[in-house]
């Protein structure tokens, strides 16, 4: 059985975003020779998440409204966590998003439905944050 690890860095200049990842896993899957196998995308940070969904605007837009009215950023001080900090509503968000996906490997391709692609979530942006890629099969 192959295993191939990887680290994709992001740096984001806003709190929050969502940046679709999936041509840097396509790239790790080319990396790792793995045809059949299964491979595993998670947010290293607890303030990020990894998700999938459909690359379109307005949902993307749709989400930060729905996460906002379900954490919202202010007031700052509405949050106990946020002693020194000012990122509780980030962990709530990351927790709705989630932290990982898992996507099969079939024939040396990502195996997702029609519409899929995978999505980097920041919530705490302006920093340097990692997420790990890890492919094993054969
Ligand atoms: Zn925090």
């Amino acid at each position: 059985m192959k295993s191939y690890r990887k680290e994709l860095w992001f740096q984001v200049p806003t709190r929050r975003a969502f940046i679709n990842i999936t041509p840097e896993v396509e790239m790790a899957l080319a990396e790792s020779g793995v045809s059949e196998g299964l491979v595993l995308v998670n947010a290293m940070h607890i303030t990020a998440s990894v998700f999938i969904n459909d690359d379109e605007s307005g949902l993307h837009h749709d989400y930060e409204v729905w996460l906002e009215k379900l954490a919202p950023h202010e007031p700052v001080s509405g949050y106990r966590h946020n002693v020194g900090e000012d990122n509780a509503d980030a962990h709530m968000k990351r927790q709705i998003m989630g932290r990982e996906v898992v996507v099969a490997i079939s024939d040396g391709r990502l195996d997702l439905g029609t519409w899929e692609q995978i999505f980097y979530g920041e919530f705490d942006g302006r920093r340097k944050k990692r997420v790990l890629v890890k492919i094993i099969g054969e």
